[in-house]
């Protein structure tokens, strides 16, 4: 016996991780420099030098402190870290117990999800959307309501998302910078979100949550700042992960932030511990809750995506692909050949490009490539989206 629901979640085919399989196996038969692999967001630059120098310092502390469990919410150092250097960057007065260290954004959302709502309530979200946002919401036994984004720009569009919210609405979740379209949402547009929900709060009498799920906040071009949404809107909390900023994905930590200005801020930091408990998400990797509370404020390197974003952004620009110029973390949103995305990213396989169709993102037509990746996979795909362009064109 076992459950079916789950069941069905582990078979359903998750097309990222698929093509990333297909990838390794195909590398593996024609040669990795053949295969272009925009798959995943696996950063493609080094974690930044002091996060190996600290885990060489901590390895040679005691036994039972490099891997032994800490407290269920972290060690209070390492959130003593993060609050400092939040409050350096956004002028706030966090303090240690105002976070929770989780394993990753993964952990964040899926804890928080399950702190702020009960089963039939439902969750906003704006597609193109993260696909496991729908298994996290739907497994709280809460309903995941697509609202687009705004066609011309994908940024929000704020009076559907307005019209979107019933007195069930829990929360509305906002990752900006956006995987899978790379926009960054200005503070206009979120003040404007902000109104709409405390308008629907007066009305529908219950809080209604901002979910800002920040992996990428640091991975942003052009001078753009990425509003701190906390300072917009009082009812927010913040879900962050180490996995993009400092190119740790495999090793899991991240927090969630639970300002004192959100509505029954403790009893909220409560519910978060224990949907912690519950998920069994707590005690996050000891080792790396050390490593955070040395690395919190390292700064991302940004110009090797920077650099792979304009080329890649300007060759497919000139080989005609309609592509959104991305503002912020490293994926390049492009509209397919067809109207059928998987069938246009297969046809993209046989010229050994790998690239997501949209369809695993909620949306209809348009595909992702993954650039956090080395940038002779960007140069050397070139001539194969050349090739694909010319097969379409005919
Ligand atoms: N949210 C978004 C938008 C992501 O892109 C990702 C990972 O790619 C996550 C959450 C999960 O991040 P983590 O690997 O830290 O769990």
């Amino acid at each position: 016996m076992y459950n079916q629901r789950m069941h069905a979640l582990g078979n359903e085919p998750s097309a990222i991780r698929e093509l990333f399989a297909y990838g390794l196996a195909r590398k593996a038969e024609i040669g990795s420099d053949k295969v272009f692999d925009f798959s995943l967001g696996n950063p493609s630059i080094p974690a930044p030098a002091a996060v190996g120098r600290a885990i060489a310092d901590i390895a040679e502390l005691p036994p039972q402190d490099v891997h032994g469990y800490t407290p269920a919410q972290g060690l209070p150092a390492a959130r003593d870290a993060i609050a400092r250097v939040l409050n350096r960057r956004h002028a706030t007065s966090y303090g240690p117990d105002d976070l929770y260290l989780t394993c990753g954004a993964a952990a964040s959302l899926s804890i928080c999800i399950a702190a702020l709502a009960n089963p039939g309530d439902e969750f906003i979200v704006i597609s193109p959307y993260f696909p496991e946002y729908r298994v996290w919401i739907e497994h709280a036994g809460c309903s995941c309501i697509e609202v687009p984004a705004r066609a011309d720009d994908f940024q929000l569009d704020v009076p559907a998302i307005a019209g979107a919210i019933t007195g069930r609405t829990a929360g509305v979740i906002v990752n900006s910078p956006n995987n899978p379209v790379g926009s960054v949402y200005p503070k206009g547009d979120l003040e404007a979100l902000a109104d709409e929900l405390r308008m629907a709060q007066k009305r529908t009498g219950r809080d209604v949550y901002l979910l800002a799920d920040e992996p990428y906040r640091e991975i942003v071009y052009d001078g753009l700042e990425v509003p701190w949404v906390p300072s917009i809107y009082e009812n927010t909390l913040v879900c962050y992960s180490y996995s993009k900023s400092l190119s740790l994905p495999g090793e899991r930590i991240g927090y969630i932030l639970v300002p004192p200005a959100v509505a029954c801020a403790r009893d909220v930091y409560a519910a978060i511990a224990g949907a912690g408990r519950a998920l069994g998400f707590v005690c996050a990797p000891a080792l790396l809750q050390r490593v955070i509370e040395r690395c919190a404020d390292e700064p991302s390197d940004v110009e090797a995506y920077r650099k792979n974003r304009n080329a890649l952004y300007a060759g497919l620009t000139a080989l005609g692909y309609e592509c959104v110029e991305p503002q912020g973390a490293f994926y390049l949103w492009v509209r397919a050949l067809e109207d059928d995305a998987e069938a246009f990213a297969l046809r993209a396989r046989a010229h050994e490009l790998l690239i997501v169709p949209s369809d695993s993102f909620g949306a209809k037509g348009w595909v992702r490539i993954g650039y956090c990746v080395a940038p002779e996979v960007i140069a050397g795909s070139m001539s194969a989206f050349a090739e694909l362009m010319a097969e379409y064109r005919g």
